[in-house]
């Protein structure tokens, strides 16, 4: 069974946790697009966990996981964040864990890129997470990227250094004015951060197809949501890669199998971090109210998150995209401080309502139209089946779902591991 966990919404939907819970069924789980812009929290027996490269999974002793070929790998960032989680118990090896020798290779000038861009855009930039992931996809796209595979081969790799450096000083020091890069660091950065991930590389797409066959469960770990997707987000305030379950297969490394079920995590309120339209923000007292109550803080850049309630035209659009066939609601005990709550069920737009999500260039002029719910005004973070849901929190998830046109089967009332309800 192939199972795809993605983004419905913004990012930050609480994908991590989700992986972390359902992956008890699964036997590998297998991160297929972005890099360590991701910011994954795990809370379960086990310790508290952020994780920004490696898929969920990794906390699972009897799970193998996968960086597929659509990732872009920091190979340092990769570097410390494994230390980190040996440090905090967790056993990572050849065996659980296996690098496509097709992913990307972010590099210390893409890092460097990124902040040179966001700098120069001073007030107009974009929000990026200075993690060089953009550059580092665009020169997958111009041909001029290096990857994991070529470390296999140091003395081939290290003659194309000269070249790609030869081309990316052009913009380094003769566009941004910065001091050029030099081949003898390169050499050094991959002998240092390369050279010790040689065992973990390999074709992982042979690896899954073999898996699949043999009857493995595989679980790919999306990054990111729908809205940040490179095509079908808000571009130009999107990521770089495509966040979407339709290329889970691709970016894993198996374009030949197809997905059996692919299951949509949204959030009980609306979330965004970093730049762009956000048509159902809240600002002021009410946005602190909600930002607070949910920790919306980035768990990759400590960022403030934006918040706002519901929004039923950006999720359902969401969810389309996604090819969601059922939803994992998230961090419904957030909403548990009010009598009375927001949900965005249209937009406004020249005078007209509208609830297809528009071409995002007019979602400036989008006003959003807010209806009020009743409240469960409890707390619900102790409530593991149905029947122990308040009336008024079963209104909601119902209403949601019949808004949304997609079942819930899951509602997170929690961030610890068994703090949710499977709903019947
Ligand atoms: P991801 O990027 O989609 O994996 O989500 P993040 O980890 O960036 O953001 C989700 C945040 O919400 C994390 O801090 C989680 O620990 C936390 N979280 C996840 N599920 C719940 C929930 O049901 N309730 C509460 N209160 N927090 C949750
Ligand atoms: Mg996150």
């Amino acid at each position: 069974m192939l199972t795809s966990i993605c983004g419905i919404n913004w990012g930050d939907e609480g994908k991590g946790r989700m992986v972390d819970l359902l992956s008890l069924d699964y036997d590998v789980v297998c991160r297929y697009q972005g890099g360590n812009n991701a910011g994954h929290t795990v809370i379960n027996e086990r310790g508290k966990f952020i994780l920004n490269l490696l898929p969920s999974g990794i906390l699972r002793e009897n799970v193998v996981n996968v960086l597929g070929p659509g990732m872009v790998l920091d190979i340092r960032h990769l570097t410390e964040e494994a230390a980190r989680l040996r440090e905090q118990g967790i056993k990572i090896t050849p065996e659980n864990l296996k690098i496509s020798d097709r992913a990307v290779i972010t590099m210390p000038y893409h890092v460097l890129m990124d902040c040179l861009e966001e700098d120069r855009l001073a007030d107009k930039k974009f929000g990026s997470t200075r993690r060089g992931i953009a550059p580092v996809y665009a020169d997958k796209y111009m041909k001029k990227a290096f990857r994991m595979g070529e470390l296999l081969n140091p003395d081939r790799l290290n003659r194309r250094i000269a070249d790609i450096l030869e081309w990316k000083n052009l913009t380094v020091a003769g566009g941004y004015g910065h001091d050029p890069v030099q081949v003898e660091e390169i050499v050094e950065y991959f002998k240092k951060y390369g050279e010790p991930l040689k065992d973990y590389v390999c074709d992982t797409g042979l690896y899954l197809n073999d898996a699949n066959a043999k009857g493995k469960n595989i679980m790919f770990e999306a990054q990111l949501g729908a809205l940040r997707d490179i095509d079908f987000g808000i571009y130009p305030y999107t990521s770089s890669s495509s966040t979407i379950a339709a290329y889970a297969p691709i970016g894993a490394g198996v374009p030949n199998l197809k997905l059996n079920r692919s299951i949509g995590i949204m959030k009980a309120y609306s979330t965004c971090v970093g730049e762009g339209p956000f048509t159902a923000e809240y600002f002021g007292e009410p946005a602190e109210k909600l930002r607070k109550a949910g920790g919306e803080y980035g768990a990759a850049t400590g960022r403030p998150r934006r918040v706002g309630p519901f929004d039923v035209v950006a999720s359902r659009y969401g969810i389309r995209c996604q090819g969601a066939d059922e939803i994992a609601l998230t961090k419904l005990d957030v909403l548990s401080d009010y009598k009375e709550l927001e949900i965005c069920t249209a937009y406004e737009l020249d005078g007209k309502i509208v609830h297809e999500f528009p071409f995002p260039d007019v979602l400036d002029e989008c006003k959003p139209v807010f209806e009020k719910v009743k409240g469960w005004n409890c707390d619900i973070s102790g409530c593991r089946k149905p029947s122990d849901l308040p009336q008024e929190a079963i209104d909601y998830i119902k209403l949601i779902e019949k808004l949304c046109g997609c079942k819930i089967t899951y509602v997170s009332v929690g961030a610890e591991r068994e703090a949710y309800v499977k709903m019947n």
